[in-house]
């Protein structure tokens, strides 16, 4: 029998960066605020240090920070007409699990998506008229613009101490930087990281074809930094071991090192680890939310949690979940396109290939998660598509994050793989070698949906969440085009041999990983019948409830997607205190 517990002001469910955000704001105003978080709280363990950090076996290979596989995966299938079977291993994406969510062991790559991404439809629409939109892509407007979410950006920015040179100072070209940047007010709050051999080749190559390339923007702190809230930063050491780690350096920006420091000694505040939320409980008439049951994961004891006010910040695939099991919400239909919750899933298209020169040394082992060039000039709408059959794109980039010993062994094609003629040819190209790469947009597809697996159950014995997902015509006939202009840059670059690049095309192949940049499935609109959640993030369904997160994304841009969930997510922290001051709904 669940144990009631007293009520809280705040509930937030899911420990990672946007229950950070919220939690940053709400509790120095004095509001008080519980955070539920499924996994452990890493702070103070082998996780962040030395040498224990370095372990590529324990949380690459093995990934460490993922919650394992055997308490909960999801199941898969390409189309409405396939049976779903359990993803055996969570290759493809790694949700976050532990205070801090993906966020502790992410690369820190931080973009602002484009201008044109919250109005898409109406954008493509007027650019190249209604029919240029296949009727299968689903793809919606925000309800909001960028107008609205700049400043957030600016104070994300600010937080989390980003890196980068500004292509755009409202509205003047910045030389160095991004030429297709969304105009921003200041410039970046830090210098660029530094330039490696890759970058340089890269940057070489893209100014031969007229490309201008500009460094990526990196949540690796450049310099010692101190952020508006007094929070500091270390320098970062290019040590490469960055994406699926967490820093020992401080320098990567984690919810776990600027944000919950801030309110974990406060009295309003308290975060459970191990907590996992398994239902969000309504009123009798369904338009409130009165408490959420959770598992105490150590003793399998249940909880029920009353509150006042609930944020649901539990990462994309959680969050959908999360509604579905509560019955919160109109699951979609794929037949009818009826119904909200778990529509437009959508994921990331990325492909690359590898480059060799023989008479260069690039030193892979000195890298940073986002440490790299870019160039932007065929991402998104930032180039005509008239003609071309397909809409979206991706960026171009030389990003060094990494040369460690099992996971980066770039061989020419043809290597054999095993024996003394391989290892040969490690010992070659180790050295010798670099790759480029393409983070491609996904647009919504009325087939891709997210909905609770008939068959497969959790530990606890609730469904396990199903994902309806297949790249479509409109992402292989985008990813060749842009894969098109990578492999022009590979063969200015004058490498010696080139690698094939790799195509994103169906079937989606879950055994290799492309990007934990799952979005959609609650998405936000101004139309309460095409979105889950309102401009502001709150439900339509139950007016005390907030979610927050990629899951409110319509569709997938080119981008990576947390410079606009941080920035979501301090707007939302805004709009919670305007709505404790007088609960309603957030016009
Ligand atoms: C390896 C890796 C590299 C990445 N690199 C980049 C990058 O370079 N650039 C970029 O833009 N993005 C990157 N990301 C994505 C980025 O980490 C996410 O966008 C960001 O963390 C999302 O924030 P969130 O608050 O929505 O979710 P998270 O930060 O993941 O937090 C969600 C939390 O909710 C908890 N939770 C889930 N379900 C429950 C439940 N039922 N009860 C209680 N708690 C629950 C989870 O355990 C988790 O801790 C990367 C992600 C990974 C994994
Ligand atoms: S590369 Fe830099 S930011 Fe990343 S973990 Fe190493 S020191 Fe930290």
């Amino acid at each position: 029998m669940a144990t009631r517990l007293p009520e809280k002001e705040i509930v937030v469910i899911g420990g990672g960066l946007t229950a950070g955000l919220v939690a940053r704001k709400l509790v120095p105003a004095g509001r008080e605020v519980l955070v539920l978080e499924r996994g452990p709280d890493w702070s103070g363990s082998a996780v962040g240090e030395l040498p224990h950090q370095r372990d590529e076996l324990r949380w690459a290979t093995y990934r460490g920070m993922t919650r394992r596989e055997n308490v909960e995966t999801y199941t898969l299938r390409h189309s409405p007409d396939e049976e779903a079977l359990p993803m055996r291993q969570l290759l493809s994406f790694l949700p976050g699990f532990g205070v801090g969510g993906a966020a502790q062991h992410w690369n820190g790559q931080t973009w602002r998506f484009s201008e044109s991404d919250y109005v898409l439809r109406q954008h493509l629409t007027e650019r190249y008229g209604a029919k240029s939109i296949p009727d299968g892509m689903t793809i919606q407007d925000w309800g909001l613009t960028y107008r609205d979410l700049q400043p957030y950006y600016e104070e994300f920015e600010a937080l989390f101490g980003i890196a980068g040179k500004a292509g755009n100072l409202r509205g003047v070209r910045q030389a160095g930087g991004n030429p297709f940047e969304p105009w921003r007010a200041t410039e970046y709050p830090l210098p660029p990281l530094e330039m490696s051999e890759a970058s340089q080749i890269f940057k070489d190559a893209t100014g031969q074809l007229g490309y201008e390339a500009f460094p990526l923007p990196a949540a690796n702190a450049s310099q010692p930094y101190r952020n508006p809230d007094g929070m500091q930063l270390g320098q970062c050491q290019y040590c490469g071991h960055c994406e699926r780690f967490t820093c020992e350096a401080n320098a990567k920006a984690t919810p776990a090192s600027l944000l919950f420091p801030l309110v974990r000694s406060r009295p309003n505040f308290e975060l459970r680890a191990g907590a996992e939320v398994i239902r969000l409980n309504t009123t009798a008439d369904g338009t409130r939310l009165e408490s959420v049951s959770y598992v105490d994961v150590a003793t399998g004891q249940e909880f029920i949690q009353p509150g006042s006010l609930f944020v649901l910040c539990s990462y994309t695939l959680s969050n959908v979940r999360l509604l579905l099991l509560s019955k919160i919400g109109t699951p979609y239909d794929p037949v009818t396109r009826t119904g909200t919750v778990g529509k437009n899933y959508c994921y990331q298209v990325t492909s690359g290939l590898n480059m060799f020169f023989p008479d260069r040394y690039i030193n892979p082992f000195m890298g940073a998660g986002a440490l790299g060039f870019v160039i932007d000039d065929f991402n998104n709408d930032n180039f005509d598509h008239t003609g071309l059959g397909f809409h979206g794109g991706g960026y171009i980039s030389a990003t060094q994050t990494n040369g460690r010993p099992i996971d980066t062994r770039r061989l020419p094609p043809g290597t054999p793989r095993w024996g003394s003629a391989w290892k040969k040819a490690n010992a070659d190209w180790y050295l010798r070698s670099m790759g480029l790469s393409v983070h491609g947009s996904n647009y919504a597809n009325a087939r891709n949906y997210m909905d609770l697996d008939p068959d497969y159950k959790d530990q606890w014995g609730r469904p396990l969440l199903r994902i309806t997902f297949d790249f479509d015509d409109n992402d292989a006939l985008m990813c060749r085009y842009v894969n098109g202009k990578m492999e022009e840059i590979a063969a200015a670059a004058g490498a010696k041999i080139v690698g094939k690049a790799s195509v994103r095309k169906s079937p989606y192949d879950t055994r290799q990983y492309q990007s934990t940049h799952n979005t959609g499935g609650t998405i936000m609109g101004s139309d309460p019948g095409s979105s889950v959640v309102s401009p502001h993030l709150q439900s339509w369904d139950v007016e005390n409830l907030f979610i927050s997160g990629a899951s409110v994304f319509p569709q997938n841009s080119g981008y990576n997607p947390t410079g606009p969930v941080g920035a979501l997510g301090l707007r939302l922290a805004e709009d919670l205190l305007s709505y404790l001051s007088g609960p309603r709904r957030l016009g």
